[in-house]
């Protein structure tokens, strides 16, 4: 299934998964941190969809970065939180 941006930088306009996956793209001490992508971010790239950018018009076909361990968690919490959240994606792409 086509994974959606949750977490958009502001900053570099790079599109996340998960909270997880935005962190690991910055690096620095707290009051300067920065979007660099360090090598051991273990971040992967994914063809997503974007509507945090502009609700009104939906990117698809973006860059969307996801931490690599992630698949396990996903499809755990996808299960987790099954039918409605699924169903509301499913109504929005319609
Ligand atoms: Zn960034
Ligand atoms: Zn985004």
């Amino acid at each position: 299934m086509t994974p959606h941006c949750s977490y958009h930088c502001r900053a570099c306009g790079a599109h996340f998964s998960s909270l997880r996956a935005f962190d690991a793209h910055r690096s620095g001490p707290m009051d300067d941190r920065r979007c660099d992508f360090p090598d051991d971010a273990e971040l992967v790239e994914r063809t997503g969809i974007c509507k945090i950018s502009d609700p009104t018009q939906p990117q698809v076909g973006v860059t969307l970065y996801e931490r690599a361990d992630s698949q396990d968690y996903r499809s755990r919490m996808e299960d987790r939180q099954a039918a409605p959240r699924q169903r509301s994606m499913d109504a929005e792409a319609a």
